[in-house]
């Protein structure tokens, strides 16, 4: 491991003076970035902790969001009782992610900003990774071994997946990534914050500048008129990451033909370099009666037409796809049972 400095940033203006230092990094809960220097995949000139910023806080914003800072730990989010009440499919997305342990010291601004978990970009060897070493190549489309590769979004230059289970969730969610940088604060919505290899170069992850931090995100206010669910299916039930996710986030309405779907949100993990929403499903969920299963099936099979399988990961399309519609169902399921009518038998 290279030698480096350690810098403890008293303020948010120390700790952004600091990033204009060629070779900054900033240190939160540490359980990637000290991950990323034993195996080489970082060797910052210098390290900047911001644990002793003022950026842990959970409260509600002026007009009913609910502001989470960048230092809050994972596992502190997934308690807090408006998360749980409001925003189910936050708290399910984080209680779903890494460990106990890793979520008492991870933060929401680290996680967000953690690297793909494809093999070769891992591998204590060198391989060609374009995202590790730009212009090298990916052993992951050159070995032929893309079972748990992008579906969506991916070029030749990288097929990589996004691990985040979080920020699935919040672009489902209509949430807001809150940056800061020596222009001041600027807000990124939560399903843009993530780059795909179509949109920048691969070693590009997210759209936060080198001398920007993350210092929060924001939800809408008005939770409790959604529902929401976060599903993760993985090779084993705990502590991995997901070959599929989905977070769907749905508004009803009582009609004629019972609850009908007023608008929805779905967004995909484990499918792309970025939280993939289904716009078109989305659009066909419209007015659906909610209960009406092959409707919602074919609502969102529209999303999928212009999915690109790589060699051996077509299993993810029928996975995905399943996986949207049982979120969505699930969603649905959280709706209070409707009070009885006085003298209705029993
Ligand atoms: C074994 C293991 C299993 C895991 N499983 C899952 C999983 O199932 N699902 C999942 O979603 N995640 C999983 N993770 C990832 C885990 O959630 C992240 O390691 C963690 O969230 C990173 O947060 P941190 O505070 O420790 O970040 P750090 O390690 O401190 O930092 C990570 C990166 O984020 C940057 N950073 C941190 N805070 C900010 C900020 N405020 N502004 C700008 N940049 C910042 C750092 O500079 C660094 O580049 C797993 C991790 C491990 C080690
Ligand atoms: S898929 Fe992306 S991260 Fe994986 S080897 Fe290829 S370039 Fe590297």
């Amino acid at each position: 491991m290279k030698d480096f400095s350690y810098v403890n940033a008293a303020d948010t203006e120390t700790a952004l003076a600091a990033l204009r230092t060629h070779g900054t990094q900033l240190l939160a809960g540490g359980t990637e970035l000290l991950n990323w220097l034993k195996e080489g995949i970082e060797a910052p000139e210098q390290l900047v902790d911001i644990t002793g910023l003022p950026l842990a806080g959970i409260a509600p914003g002026p007009h009913g969001q609910l502001r989470i800072g960048a230092l809050a730990r994972m596992s502190d989010v997934a308690a807090h009782p408006t998360v749980v009440r409001e925003h189910p499919a936050l708290a399910e997305s984080l209680l779903l992610s890494a460990s106990a342990q890793l979520r008492n010291m991870a933060t929401i601004g680290g996680n967000l900003q953690q690297r793909t978990r494809c093999p070769y970009f891992r591998a204590e060897t060198a391989l060609p990774c374009n995202k590790r070493d730009p212009g090298s190549g990916c052993a992951a489309l050159e070995s032929g071994d893309t079972a748990e590769q992008a579906v969506f979004g991916w070029t030749p230059d990288c097929v990589a997946t996004h691990p985040s289970d979080l920020a699935v969730a919040l672009a489902a969610l209509d949430a807001t990534v809150l940056l800061r940088g020596p222009g001041g604060d600027r807000r990124v919505p939560a399903d843009t914050f993530h780059l795909t290899p179509e949109q920048a170069p691969p070693e590009r992850h997210t759209v936060l500048a080198v001398d920007e931090l993350i210092t929060g995100i924001e939800l809408p206010g008005g939770g409790s008129g959604r529902l929401s669910h976060y599903l993760k299916l993985r090779r084993r039930s705990s502590y991995e990451f997901a070959l599929v996710s989905a977070a769907a986030v749905v508004e009803l309405t009582g009609g004629p033909r019972g609850a009908e779907i007023v608008s929805a949100r779905i967004a995909l993990g484990g499918v792309a370099h970025r939280p993939w929403r289904l716009t078109a499903a989305e659009e066909a969920l419209r007015g659906l009666a909610a209960d009406d299963l092959p409707a919602l099936r074919a609502a969102v099979a529209a999303s999928f037409t212009d999915a690109r399988p790589l060699p051996d990961n077509a299993y993810k399309i029928e996975l995905a796809q399943r996986a949207a519609v049982r979120a969505l169902r699930n969603a649905v399921r959280r709706r209070p049972a409707r009070p009885e009518a006085e003298g209705s038998p029993r």
